[in-house]
């Protein structure tokens, strides 16, 4: 837990954000700038800065799976989607707290930019 980062702000509900899935390690909410019809962002509740700092398989794989539920919820599993984990800078990596994006709604193109 890490008083000043947004994310685990954000999963304790400090900062009023709909949440659209909780379990006990995870939640997911939507992007505030979405960059696709979907984009959904799944964060653990633990405070880990980057997938660098990961130690945990069974956290990291959750998250994959709670975005591919939530993407069957959104009507786009079938269609297709992208989850996506920005690490530091090259990627573009802008909040500190691990997070999956969950994109879709839109066909994307490959290589990513
Ligand atoms: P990153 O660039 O670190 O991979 O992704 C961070 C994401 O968090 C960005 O897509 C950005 O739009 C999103 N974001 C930043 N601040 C907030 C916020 O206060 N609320 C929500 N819902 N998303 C945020
Ligand atoms: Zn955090």
């Amino acid at each position: 837990m890490a008083d000043d980062c947004l994310f685990c702000r954000i999963a304790r509900q400090e900062i009023p954000v709909q949440l659209i899935h909780e379990s006990d390690d995870c939640v997911a909410f939507r992007d505030i700038k979405p960059q696709a019809p979907v984009h959904v962002l799944v964060v653990p509740r633990e405070h880990i800065a980057s997938l660098n700092d990961a130690r945990d398989p069974g956290l990291i794989g959750r998250l994959s799976l709670v975005a591919a539920e939530i993407a069957e919820r959104e009507g786009i599993a079938t269609t297709g989607y992208r989850t996506v984990m920005n690490t530091n800078a090259d990627a573009g990596q802008t909040v500190f707290h691990v997070h999956l994006h969950l994109l879709g709604g839109r066909s994307m193109a490959w290589p990513p930019g």
